[in-house]
């Protein structure tokens, strides 16, 4: 069976659908998952779109239970006028690593800001858990979805599409325009997993260093493993951080061709763009 059996296109537009929220009264979850109810997976195994409606997995369960209708799905496939998604990370994570963009973060705070905005924020309440904060602007740089201290702020009619995985692993926030996005991913990583990839991903110079960072955040053999990975696009430079590393591309600024490449300072370390007049652009650190 295909890893993707629905298809990537077809499960966007059933998340459009409902307004990237559980459709059920009061309900708005964005956690989402699909279901089948006509014809009922277990009586066609098809994907017909028509008979396909978005919805969180508790109520996933009561619609497989036949709590509702083919008419009352149908029904809420076409209601417009919905809510914002409400929800938030479930994650308790007291100690862990931040990865984004092959660079290894172990500090509890981390702040990472574009022209002032804060793009991923990691903070601690007062039991020591730590709480995510995040930020996707549209290229009017208005600000069309948010993660505040776990809790998710949708404009779900400006986002291009808000895909949160059922699990709660992974959230995906991404503007219209092929502009910008963020992408959030928490796992609990056996340790030795986790010190394999540093050691794949990581310079000779750093590595040592990491591995014993890493070590000390062992909880019964496993690590929890928060990554950040984000493109952004502003008028005069780009910013991404992907799977291996942070580029910045100032070549709209009017340079010839300035890229950075993440990883050169190190592990903790805070990096500081700034203009010539010395505003901002781009700080990474605590
Ligand atoms: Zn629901």
């Amino acid at each position: 069976m295909a890893r993707d059996p629905i298809g990537r296109k077809k499960r966007r537009r059933l998340r459009r659908e409902v307004g990237f929220g559980c459709p059920v009264e009061d309900c708005r979850v964005p956690f989402l998952e699909y279901h089948h109810f006509d014809p009922p997976y277990n009586e066609g195994e098809m994907h017909n779109e028509d008979g396909m409606i978005a919805l969180c997995p508790i109520h996933h369960r009561q619609a497989d239970q036949r709590a509702w209708s083919i008419e009352d799905l149908r029904e809420m496939k076409r209601a417009n006028n919905r809510g914002e998604p409400k929800g938030k990370l479930g994650w308790s994570i007291d100690k862990g690593i931040v990865i984004s963009g092959g660079n290894y973060f172990f500090s509890t705070s981390l702040t990472m800001r574009i022209k002032g905005k804060e793009l991923f924020k990691l903070e601690q309440d007062h039991k020591g858990k730590i709480l995510v904060n995040a930020l996707l602007w549209n290229n009017k740089k208005e600000i069309i979805a948010e993660i505040k201290n776990n809790d998710m702020l949708i404009n779900h009619m400006r986002v291009e599409d808000i895909d949160c995985m059922a699990s709660g692993k992974e959230i995906l926030f991404k503007a219209p325009d092929d502009s910008n996005h963020v992408r959030i991913r928490f796992e609990r990583q056996p340790i030795e997993e986790c010190l394999s990839k540093a050691k794949n991903t990581l310079d000779e110079s750093i590595v040592e260093n990491v591995l014993s960072d890493i070590k000390e955040r062992v909880d019964s053999g496993m690590v929890n493993v928060i990554e950040f990975s984000t493109a952004i696009k502003e008028d005069d430079f780009t910013f991404h951080a992907g799977d291996s590393k942070i580029t910045f591309d100032f070549r709209k600024a009017g340079l010839d061709k300035a890229e950075y490449y993440g990883r050169a300072h190190g592990v903790n370390g805070a990096l500081n763009i700034a203009q010539k007049d010395g505003k901002e652009l781009i700080y990474l650190g605590k």
